[in-house]
């Protein structure tokens, strides 16, 4: 597991590991991964997934299922992709 004890955005030492299911939409189909740990800080708001989460997202996804038989290699750099659905439009 990842240790983080500073937020990489704002500095603040208020990010905490937290655990939680969590859900996010892929082309308007929703999904959930339960009980993902992850850091959230309390000042900015900023979630932090080590690779395991991103890991279990993936297992979860709609966007990943598809592409789970197919030999192509996935080159989405998925923790950008991941950060960048959360930021408000
Ligand atoms: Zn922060």
């Amino acid at each position: 597991m990842l240790k983080i004890t500073i937020c990489p955005t704002c500095g603040s030492d208020k990010i905490k590991l937290v655990k939680r299911d969590w859900t996010s939409q892929y082309r308007g189909q929703s999904y959930t991964v339960l009980g993902l740990e992850y850091y959230e800080c309390a000042d900015c708001n900023e979630k932090v997934y080590d690779r395991q989460a991103i890991q279990r997202m993936q297992k979860y996804s709609p966007a990943f299922a598809k592409k789970r038989h197919s030999k192509v290699t996935v080159t989405i750099p998925v923790e950008r992709l991941v950060l960048s659905e959360l930021q408000p439009a």
